[in-house]
């Protein structure tokens, strides 16, 4: 009787916790699930309970979890998948370029200077006119007054007399300046270059308007102390402005996660404290950014791990030794095909790249290297591979390994380093990749996603936004075609990753890369519930189809965060 009593209780008890357990607030059903895990299952439906997947199935083993209020979403054949993370972009930068004057998409000097002759009528004398995403080698015709690719500061000058004006180059390695901007940076014929940084002049040495690399500092100083004297409250209210801009467009495209890369430690405050007050739509995964010497004292306390219901991470340090292939500033082992005897940029002291290795080690932080030309890969792999990185499990990136030396592919595998790339670049940039480096290294070491792949190197995909636009839909044509939208140009696609490769590149691989894979990445019971729903099959349409793909649904933690009209 006493056992009888005893079945009995235990049966109340795990009905009660069933009752409360089968709550399920949401499930999609009739969809294609897209899982990015190891061995893929077949999966039409899945069940959410507060932020976690609760589980997943067919439809009528979900539908089954259904009570009066569970929300239910037919997928309609849809296909499902884990929300993308963005494995590298800037993301104050996203907002700011949100709010600012935007070049990526013009294809004329013509085309930009008209933009800025319209924000000048608009302008206060004295007040700095801003902009980014430049790029000459994506223009159809020739400035007037060009010298070389790049256009002259004359016309510029014109238009904007009274107002200082700094352009931002698309790789953010250069920028552009008026004169009214080089005069208050106390820029002349007799400037000379700065350690890792070039100004470009003319044949009567005039400087032509273009800096390079550190040579931009100068602009920029005279940028910062200008914004020093406005309203600091101001300031800091377009910075939320822009973050609240950055996490719109983040879940318009479908983006659950962000790594950021490079945050200043005002920034990382301001994160922290928008994830504790549940402003946080997205989840940011931020690497700290600043000189060892700002860095040395405090980094402990930055060290932040997403207690924050997974909104806000920084165990990561972010440094760089060169800059960027257009603008030659990428570092190479040897010299450049198109600049004799030039070797590129090494941007920051390998010395102190070692003191931040050093300082992220000893605060089990995450290092990430940006590393363009293959001489600075080759100087990052070493300092790497000094710390016994595999064998301690450490999941340094290197950021970008855009060039490398063929030597230098087996070694990632053998360091454990992660290489975070971005496939936009590779075909943005190809143009000019050939002429930069020449037609053998272009081939056996440039973006080489899948020889990397291959020798089960972990490869991190993303944008480098704003770089490049967020969209991942682009950004994914480009990882599996290598082909350009606007003209058909392919670049070496014998590099190209498989469908699945390339969405794995962008989810279970980027949740690797940020030690985070046992929360998100994939579709899985007691997972975070990031989920995307797609209106085309990413795995099984055409190429043409992929870039008619569009985000319809966009959940982050069982939540519905974005849906299309
Ligand atoms: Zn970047």
């Amino acid at each position: 009787m006493k056992y009888v009593y005893l079945a009995l209780i235990t049966l109340v008890i795990l009905q009660s916790c069933q009752d409360a357990s089968e709550q399920v607030d949401m499930i999609i059903h009739n969809a294609t699930i897209y899982t990015a895990q190891a061995q893929d299952s077949i999966y039409t439906a899945l069940a959410i309970r507060g932020d976690r997947i609760w589980n997943m199935g067919t439809n009528e083993e979900i539908l089954n979890q259904k009570t009066a209020e569970t929300k239910v979403i037919d997928a309609n054949g849809r296909f499902v998948m884990p929300g993308f993370i963005e494995g590298h972009g800037h993301f104050s930068g996203l907002g700011s370029s949100l709010q600012e004057l935007n070049f990526l998409k013009d294809t004329s000097w013509a085309a930009i200077l008209h933009k800025i002759q319209s924000k000048v009528k608009d302008a206060e004398p004295g007040e700095w006119i801003y902009g980014r995403g430049w790029h000459q080698e994506k223009w159809h015709e020739q400035p007037e007054n060009a010298y070389g690719t790049y256009p002259t500061h004359h016309t510029l000058s014109e238009i904007s007399p009274d107002n200082p004006v700094m352009l931002i180059h698309a790789s953010g390695h250069s920028l552009f300046a008026n004169k009214l901007a080089m005069k208050q940076a106390g820029i002349s014929k007799e400037t000379g270059d700065p350690d890792g940084g070039h100004i470009l002049k003319d044949a009567q040495n005039e400087p032509i308007g273009v800096f390079e690399e550190r040579a931009m500092q100068g602009i920029k100083a005279a940028y910062q102390a200008h914004l020093s004297t406005l309203n600091e409250e101001e300031l800091v209210a377009k910075w939320y402005t822009a973050i609240d801009l950055a996490q719109q467009e983040c879940l318009k495209h479908g983006v659950t996660s962000f790594q950021d890369a490079g945050a200043s430690k005002a920034e990382l405050r301001r994160y922290v404290k928008l994830a504790e007050d549940n402003k946080m739509d997205i989840r940011l995964w931020s690497m700290i950014r600043h000189s060892y010497d700002e860095m040395k004292d405090d980094i402990a306390t930055y060290r932040y791990i997403g207690t924050t219901h997974n909104h806000f991470t920084c165990a990561a340090i972010k440094t760089e030794v060169d800059g960027a292939l257009g603008a030659h500033g990428a570092w190479l082992l040897e010299p450049y095909n198109d600049k004799p005897e030039f070797y590129g940029q090494n941007t920051t002291d390998i010395d102190e790249v070692k003191r931040i290795a050093k300082l992220a080690y000893d605060n089990e932080m995450q290092l990430c290297v940006h590393a363009i030309g293959d001489r600075a890969n080759k100087e990052v792999l070493d300092i790497i591979q000094s710390y016994n990185t595999k064998k301690k499990g450490l999941r340094w990136r290197i950021e970008h390994a855009q060039h490398l030396n063929p030597g230098d592919i087996m070694r990632f595998k053998n360091t454990g380093a992660l290489a975070s790339m971005q496939g936009v670049h590779c075909t943005s940039d190809a143009p000019f990749v050939v002429k930069r480096l020449g037609m053998l290294r272009a081939k056996v070491g440039a973006y080489a996603w899948k020889a990397l792949l291959q020798q089960g190197v972990t490869i991190i995909n993303g944008t480098d936004v704003p770089v490049e636009e967020l969209d991942p839909i682009k950004n994914f044509h480009a990882t599996v075609t290598r082909t350009r939208i606007d003209n058909g140009m392919t670049f070496f696609v014998e590099q190209k990753l498989t469908r699945e490769e390339a969405l794995r590149s962008y989810t279970i691989a980027a949740a690797y890369g940020a030690f985070e894979e046992d929360i998100k990445g994939s579709l899985e019971t007691g997972k975070l519930a990031d989920i995307i729903m797609l209106d085309h099959n990413l795995l099984s349409c055409s190429d043409t189809e992929i870039l008619e793909t569009a985000v319809d649904l966009t959940i982050v933690g069982g939540q519905i965060k974005y849906e299309r009209d």
